[in-house]
C-alpha cells in the first residue's frame, strides 16, 4: 500500500490527483492538500473581467468530487516538507496547516511515500510597491480578483456613459513579470465591451509591457505561419493591438504604483509615469514559500528550491549565457533534483533559465518577461507525474517511461475577444515546441508548419467550447478522461 500526497488543486495538481486515482485502485491512498475549497478555470476568469460570467460559472467545489474519487481532501495550506523524516517519522512528511473550521491554524504532519508539490505561482503582488487589487490596481487571475476588476471597469464605463474621458492600462507590473497571454486577451475584451458600448471616442488604451517587442510573451517571441506568410510574433501583435485603437509602452518595468499613475524604468534606463483611471497588471510569480528540512531539521529550503521559491527538478541549473541555453536544459520528469520521490508540477518547478533573451537597464534592472507555463503544459506534466508515480508503485521501483519536456511538447494559446457564437474573434496561436530549439530548428527555432497564427471566429468558439470541456473533466464526469489536457 502506497501514499501518494498532492499539493495545490489547481490545474496541474488536480490533473495528477485524477489520474492517480484512477490508476491506483484499492490499497492505495490519495491526498490533496489544498488551501480553496474551490476549482477555478483560471483562464475564464478574463470573462469574469469584464462581466460576462460570473466566478460560479468558473468554479466548483473540491470536496464532492475527491469525495466520488476516492480522494482524502485536507483544505490546508502546506508549510515545510521534510523529505527525510525526522526522530519520530521514518518517512517524508509535509507540514500542512488548515485554513478553515474548527481545525483552523491547526497543524499536522501528513506522511507520504510520493509527495507532487504543484502550488502554482505564488501572486507577488509586494513586490512592486502600490501593486495589486487591494491597493491600486486590478488582477484578473483569481475570479475573486476578477469579479473585483469588473466592479472598477463597471465604474470607468458610468464615466464615459456620462461623458467622461478614462484611460485604461492593462499588462505588466513588475519587470520580470510573465502571463502577457492573459493581460494581452483583457485589454482585447476590454476593447471589445467598450466598442459594444458605442464608448471608444472616451478611451485612451494602453498595453505597459516588459517585453523588448510585442508578442514576446516570455517564449522569446515566435515566427508563426499566417495564411501563407511567415510573421513574427510582434507584426502579429502589433497588428491587433492597432485594430482595436491600442497603444503601446514596450521595455518598461513597473516598479511602484499609486493612485492612478503607474511608475516605470525602461530598458534604456529612463524613469517615467504613466496615468490611468483603470488598470490591470499582472504581479510577479514567486514559488509558494515552502520551506524544507532534513533529518536533523536543519533548514535546506535552498538545496530543494531555486531563489524564486520554485522546487528544482531534472533541468539543467548550470549558470549559462543566452547564446549557450539548449533546450535539453528543460526538464522532462520533473523529479526533485534532490529527492527521488519528489516532484513539482506546472509553475512550481523551477525552470532552468528563460525564453526571452535577458535585458538590463544601464540601472541595473532586469527588465524582460520570465517563462509562462500555460494551462496545456501544466496539465501535461501533471499526469505524466501521476503516470510515472502509478507505474512506480506498481512496479516497486522508481522509473519514468513517461517524460513531457516544454522543449518537445506544443502548446496552442487562445486569445478571444468578445462572447457569444456570433460576437467573439480570436487570435489562435499554436507553437511546437514551446522553447525553442535552434538545433533541430536552426531557420525559424520551431517547427514552422506547427507554429501557425489565425485571426477568426473559430477560436473564439474553442475558447468557449474550451472552457465547458475543462470544467466537464475536471469535475470528473464519464470518460473525462478521454479529454486531452
Ligand atoms: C487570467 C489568466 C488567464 C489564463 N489563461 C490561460 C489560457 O487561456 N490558456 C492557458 O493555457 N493558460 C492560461 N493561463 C495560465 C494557467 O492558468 C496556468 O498555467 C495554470 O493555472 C498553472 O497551473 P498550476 O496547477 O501550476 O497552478 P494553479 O492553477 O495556480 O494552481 C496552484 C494551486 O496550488 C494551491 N496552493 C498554493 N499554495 C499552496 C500551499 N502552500 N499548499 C497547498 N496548495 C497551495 C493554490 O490554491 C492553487 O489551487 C492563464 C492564467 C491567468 C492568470
Amino acid at each position: 500500500m502506497a501514499k501518494v500526497v498532492v499539493l495545490g488543486a489547481g490545474i496541474s495538481g488536480h490533473t495528477a490527483v485524477s489520474y492517480l486515482s484512477k490508476y491506483l485502485k484499492k490499497g492505495h491512498e490519495v491526498v490533496m492538500v489544498s488551501p480553496n475549497s474551490n476549482f477555478q478555470w483560471i483562464p475564464s476568469n478574463i470573462w469574469v473581467g469584464v462581466g460576462l460570467m460570473t466566478p460560479d460559472q468558473v468554479k466548483f467545489k473540491l470536496a464532492p468530487v475527491y469525495k466520488k474519487m476516492g480522494v482524502v481532501y485536507k483544505q490546508a495550506m502546506a508549510v515545510s516538507i521534510h523529505p527525510e523524516g525526522d526522530a519520530e517519522h521514518n518517512k517524508g512528511y509535509v507540514t500542512i496547516k488548515y485554513v478553515t473550521g474548527d481545525d483552523k491554524d491547526k497543524e499536522e504532519k501528513v506522511t507520504y511515500d510520493f509527495l507532487v508539490n504543484a502550488t502554482g505561482p505564488k501572486l507577488n503582488f509586494e513586490a512592486t510597491e502600490g501593486l495589486g487589487p487591494h491597493k491600486f490596481t486590478e488582477s484578473v487571475c483569481t475570479y475573486d480578483h476578477a469579479a473585483h476588476a469588473w466592479e472598477k471597469l463597471q465604474e470607468s464605463f458610468k464615466k464615459m456613459e456620462n461623458g467622461q474621458k478614462q484611460t485604461f492600462l492593462v499588462g505588466t507590473g513588475h519587470p520580470l513579470a510573465t502571463c502577457q497571454g492573459a493581460a494581452f486577451e483583457y485589454i482585447l475584451n476590454i476593447a471589445f465591451e467598450i466598442k459594444k458600448r458605442k464608448l471608444m471616442h472616451l478611451a485612451e488604451m494602453w498595453w505597459i509591457s516588459n517585453e523588448y517587442e510585442l508578442g514576446d510573451f516570455g517564449m522569446g517571441g515566435a515566427y508563426v505561419k499566417r495564411n501563407g506568410y511567415v510573421t513574427p510574433t510582434k507584426i502579429f501583435t502589433e497588428s491587433i493591438l492597432k485594430e482595436y485603437g491600442i497603444d503601446w509602452i514596450k521595455r518598461a518595468g513597473v516598479t511602484k504604483v499609486e493612485e492612478g499613475v503607474v511608475h516605470y524604468e525602461t530598458l534604456d534606463g529612463e524613469f517615467k509615469t504613466k496615468e490611468f483611471d483603470f488598470a490591470m497588471l499582472i504581479p510577479g510569480f514567486a514559488g509558494a514559500g515552502m520551506k524544507a528540512f532534513n533529518k536533523q531539521g536543519d533548514d535546506i529550503s535552498s538545496e530543494v528550491f531555486a531563489a524564486n521559491g520554485m522546487m528544482k527538478v531534472d533541468a539543467d541549473y548550470t549558470p549559462k549565457s543566452y547564446e549557450e541555453w539548449k533546450a535539453e536544459d528543460w526538464p522532462s520528469t520533473y523529479q526533485s533534483i534532490k529527492y527521488d520521490n519528489v516532484y513539482a508540477a506546472g509553475i512550481a518547478f523551477a525552470p532552468p533559465h528563460g525564453m526571452s533573451k535577458p535585458m538590463e537597464s544601464p540601472n541595473g534592472t532586469k527588465i524582460f518577461p520570465t517563462p509562462p507555463r500555460t494551462g496545456m503544459p501544466s496539465g501535461v506534466i501533471g499526469k505524466i507525474v501521476a503516470q510515472n508515480i502509478a507505474h512506480s508503485i506498481k512496479k516497486g521501483k522508481i522509473e519514468h517511461p513517461h517524460q513531457a519536456s516544454m522543449a518537445r511538447m506544443g502548446a496552442a494559446c487562445i486569445v478571444s475577444a468578445g462572447y457569444g457564437i456570433r460576437k467573439g474573434q480570436a487570435a489562435v496561436m499554436t507553437v511546437n515546441p514551446i522553447v525553442p530549439d535552434w538545433e533541430k530548428y536552426p531557420k525559424w527555432g520551431r517547427n514552422i508548419d506547427d507554429t501557425v497564427g489565425v485571426v477568426g471566429t473559430a477560436g473564439h468558439w474553442m475558447k468557449l467550447f474550451m472552457h465547458h470541456m475543462f470544467l466537464y473533466k475536471a469535475k470528473a464526469k464519464p470518460f473525462w478522461w478521454l479529454i486531452p489536457e
